[in-house]
């Protein structure tokens, strides 16, 4: 599989560090509130890695952590923790607030057929590990005490800005611009490790170390819990595009320095979705949720569906009419499929592995989801036997998570279960008679009052076919305007 690199800003064979087992390092959400669609657009197209990597043969031991400690509104170490913030809007203590949004998150997952990581660490419960960390980053000078609070030095390793995507002077154009300069730190970019009372005295959860009762950084969070439950060496590390700087920036800076030697091979960024005002974000306030696509009747699969149709690295635009394309194109793709789900007979192995290949070739090139979906427009659309169909599509699903073979079963046995009324039935027939003697506009006429009683008749290869008429999985959009009004 070749995947893109961000840190070498090129397409990379992937090869895992041990054979057949892969680590992988998710950042987790900061939960002082809902996920929006935008947060669990990056928890997809992750899924979707791991998924497909554990598809080629090899096994993924993944980590997540939750961020329910020292995510700053600001990343240059400055503003409220976020965290704090949640918990005064909500009248809450800052534990309720992130239980909650921690279970609601999981929720959305599973809505969203995002498996859950095999370990989920929340950073609170990790504070003597990152004590540990930050104490061996002083000892060997990669960090000091300033004003109370402990920085890292970002003057010590050889190259900071390790991606390459800003640079020094960004920085300091930032600071020009009159951005608040924290005068404890010997350079721009420092970041804080560990913040004590001095700084923040309303911060809710503290504890005690070595530098005064106070609390962690973020940065220092996924560093620490990464090399902790994987190990000194990361195969891949997860994240939105907007965490390459500073977040991942100061992760590398900081494990690299504590370790001595390189910490991870590849960087997964996914880019973000965006409305017509710019990126959706939690802090700008205005943002969609799971729920809220829900309660405008459309199915969180098809939202998945949705982001599997770009690429990863092309940000996204979000509009209800993009959203409703997909549905469309969704419920075309369920509709082929529900003819193949009473295939019988034996999997033409050849068949198979050809198709599949389409499938492979598509996810092997960058993870390409968008192309992938091609290749099942491409097994539909083949000589093979309708049994070899299903079997190909059951078995791409276990990577696209989008539902489809289920969604097409509904409809197929639903179709069984509830026997055409025999008034319906009359009119059909009475339609056959009118098209035998090519009385067209009769039959026309017919099959009109026929959807009026919530029926269609189709001519298929297999003759005459009636079925109810499916809600479908969500309404469109002009339904939905008539019921604004
Ligand atoms: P947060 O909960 O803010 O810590 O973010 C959780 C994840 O969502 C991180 O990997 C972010 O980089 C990612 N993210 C934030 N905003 C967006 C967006 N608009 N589109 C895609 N991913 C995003
Ligand atoms: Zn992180």
């Amino acid at each position: 599989m070749y995947l893109y690199n961000s840190l070498t800003h090129r397409k990379e064979e992937f090869i895992s560090i041990r054979p057949r087992k892969v680590s992988m390092y998710t950042c987790g959400p900061t939960v002082y509130h809902y996920a929006h669609i935008g947060n669990l657009r990056t928890y997809i197209m992750e899924d979707v890695l791991q998924k497909y990597i554990e598809y080629c043969g090899q096994k993924v031991e993944r980590v997540m952590n939750i961020t329910d400690v020292g995510h700053l509104t600001s990343d240059g170490d400055t503003g409220d923790d976020k965290m704090l913030k949640g918990a005064k809007r909500e009248n809450k203590t800052v534990m309720e607030i992130a239980e909650f949004y921690t279970n609601a998150f999981f929720k959305d997952c599973e809505k969203l057929n995002i498996k859950k990581t095999d370990t989920v660490v929340p950073a609170t419960s990790c504070i003597s590990d990152f004590i540990k960390v930050i104490s061996s980053l002083i000892e060997n000078d990669h960090a000091y005490i300033a004003g109370g609070n402990v920085y890292f030095d970002t003057s010590k390793p050889e190259k900071y800005y390790v991606f390459g995507d800003v640079s020094g002077e960004d920085l300091a154009v930032g600071v020009r611009d009159g951005v608040e300069e924290d005068c404890n730190k010997r350079n721009k970019a420092d970041f804080a490790l560990w913040f004590t009372k001095s700084k923040f005295d309303d911060q809710e959860l503290k504890w005690d170390s070595p530098w005064g009762v106070g609390y962690p950084g973020w940065h220092i969070e996924c560093s620490c819990i990464s090399m902790k439950y994987l190990g000194e060496y990361l195969d891949i590390h997860c994240g939105g595009i907007d965490n390459i700087f500073p977040h991942h920036t100061n992760e590398i800076a900081q494990s690299e320095a504590y370790l001595g030697h390189k910490w991870c091979n590849f960087w997964f960024h996914v880019h973000h979705l965006n409305t017509a005002s710019g990126k959706m974000s939690k802090s700008k306030g205005e943002f969609l949720t799971v729920s809220l696509l829900e309660e405008r009747g459309y199915d969180p699969l098809v939202y998945r569906y949705f982001c599997l149709l770009s690429h990863y690295r092309k940000s996204l635009v979000f509009t209800w009419e993009n959203l409703d394309n997909a549905v469309v194109s969704y419920n075309k793709l369920v509709d082929k499929i529900v003819p193949l789900i009473d295939a019988q007979g034996k999997v033409d192995d050849y068949d198979f592995k050809r198709l599949k290949k389409l499938f492979t070739d598509s996810l092997d090139n960058d993870l390409n989801t968008s192309m992938a979906i091609t290749a099942i427009h491409e097994v539909l659309r083949s000589d093979a036997d309708p049994a070899t169909r299903l079997a190909l599509i059951k078995d791409f699903d276990r990577v696209l998570g989008i539902g489809i073979v289920e969604a097409a079963e509904k409809i197929f046995h639903k179709d069984d279960a509830e026997p055409v009324p025999d008034e319906v039935m009359a009119l059909v027939r009475e339609r056959a008679e009118a098209r035998k003697i090519r009385s067209y506009a009769l039959a026309d006429k017919l099959r009109l009052q026929i959807e009026s009683m919530g029926y269609e008749v189709r001519e298929t290869r297999k003759g005459t076919e009636v079925k109810k008429i499916e809600p479908r999985i969500v309404r469109m959009r002009d339904e939905k305007k008539q019921e604004d009004k």
